[in-house]
């Protein structure tokens, strides 16, 4: 068909969030003669409105070094110097502190980083751009055909795409999932994130604190200058009534939660809210497709790992696709997209699992919990070896990591 001959790519990515740009990225870098074709359905003046913001451990910054992004970004992105975990109720005035990182202590510079959502989107966007990737916005693929040899996509422009392989990078409700018959396993935790960036008083001093409150996780984590980044977690009903209230009573709710470390807060940004689950896609493979991100998996914000899962999918996904077609093997072969599976399915299990036994921990009240989780997190903060596994897992630097996490070219 010659509407589709004229629309052919060898990868065609779902999705021009933060995992979609960065494959793209990847894929151009290490094989300039792939041709790499972006489809995203977001609006392009939002690209840099972002109310989000994200903690990128040292892992995902040795990628995006490697993508050849960081150096715009860096400017844009607080270290994070240490890290406060506290278990305390609405008001405490004395909070006491279970857990501490310094994630500062590191060899090669900060374990982690807060940084916009919309800075790292839109430097991989325009590096994407520069290394000769098709990127379309405001359009989205709503449907394709199986033609054994190639998947041939549908946008609502009425446009049609044909691949030898597509990867679903379009978030949580991920339509090429669903037209994929690829199930999820997960469950809604009935709660809702309400984020928004904050300007205070009193500087932050590179410090990021969360306190598990019973309604949920509070977290302020530092930004550039005299601002942080709120991820606040109530039960979904309360989070809309929050989120709806006049700026000067939500205010006095947020300081009730924030205490007076960092003095006067003002919204700057948001608020905003997100519902929260947790979803598992039964396979993160089926032949021509591969899912990648949000699309494959989402967990609760409360560790900040959803979007760093997501660049390990990046790193896995990218490696296993370099080395086939450095071997002349066909991308979309389930034999080569088994091996992205194999290789991510165990991480992301385990993450998903830690965050959702932490949340059930801790959004409650109940006293004997209270001592439980409270005795446990003491534990873990007396156990360096324990810490400094989930340090290097967040590095990067352990013996199965793909190579652009290790900080490695291609
Ligand atoms: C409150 C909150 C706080 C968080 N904080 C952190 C944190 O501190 N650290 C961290 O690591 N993670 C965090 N996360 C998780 C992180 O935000 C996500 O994991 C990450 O944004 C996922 O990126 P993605 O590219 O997979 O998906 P998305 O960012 O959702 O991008 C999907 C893209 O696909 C496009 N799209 C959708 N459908 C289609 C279609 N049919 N065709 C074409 N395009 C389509 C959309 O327009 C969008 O651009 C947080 C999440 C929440 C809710």
């Amino acid at each position: 068909m010659s509407d589709v001959d004229a629309n052919r790519a060898d990868v065609v990515i779902a999705g021009g969030g933060q995992v979609g740009l960065a494959l793209a990225v990847a894929l151009r870098t290490a094989a300039p003669n792939l041709a790499v074709t972006v489809i995203d359905a977001g609006d392009p003046a939002a690209r840099k409105r972002a109310t989000r913001a994200s903690t990128i451990a040292a892992g995902g910054r040795h990628l995006l070094e490697r993508l050849g992004v960081w150096p715009e970004i860096a400017g844009e992105a607080e270290p994070v110097t240490s890290m406060t975990v506290t278990d305390s109720r609405t008001g405490d005035t004395v909070r006491p502190v279970f857990l501490t990182f310094d994630p500062g202590a590191g060899s090669d510079g900060p374990g982690a980083h807060v940084v916009a959502d919309g800075v790292v989107v839109d430097a991989l966007y325009r590096r994407a751009r520069a290394l000769g990737a098709e990127v379309r916005e405001a359009t989205r693929i709503d449907g394709y055909e199986d033609e054994g040899a190639r998947l041939v996509c549908r946008t609502d422009a009425g446009d049609r795409l044909a691949a030898r392989l597509v990867i679903a990078a379009d978030g949580r409700r991920s339509k090429l999932r669903e037209l994929a018959g690829i199930a999820t396993v997960g469950w809604s935790y009935g709660q809702s994130g309400i984020v928004a960036t904050l300007a205070h008083e009193h500087p932050h001093g590179g410090r990021a604190e969360e306190h598990f409150l019973p309604g949920g996780p509070f977290a302020l984590l530092p930004m550039k200058g005299l601002r942080s980044s709120l991820v606040w977690t109530e039960p979904t009903e309360l989070a809309e009534r929050l989120v709806a209230m006049r700026p000067l009573v939500l205010g006095d709710e947020l300081a009730r939660r924030a205490g007076r470390r960092l003095g006067r807060i003002e919204i700057v940004e948001g608020p905003r809210h997100f519902p929260l689950g947790l979803s598992l896609a039964r396979s993160f493979v089926a032949p021509r497709l591969a899912l990648a991100g949000d699309a494959a998996h989402g967990m609760h914000p409360l560790a900040g790992q959803g979007l760093n899962l997501g660049y390990r999918d990046v790193a896995a996904l990218a490696e296993t696709l370099v080395d086939a077609h450095r071997l002349g093997l066909d991308l979309g072969d389930l034999n080569v997209l088994e091996r992205y599976d194999r290789w991510r399915r165990f991480d992301t299990v385990e993450m998903l699992a830690v965050t959702d036994v932490l949340n059930r921990l801790f959004a409650n009240d109940n006293p004997a919990m209270r001592l439980i989780r409270d005795i446990g997190l003491g534990v873990v903060d007396r156990l360096p070896a324990v810490k400094e596994r989930l340090a290097a897992e967040a590095r990067g630097d352990t013996a199965t990591a793909p190579r652009l996490l290790r900080g490695m070219a291609l």
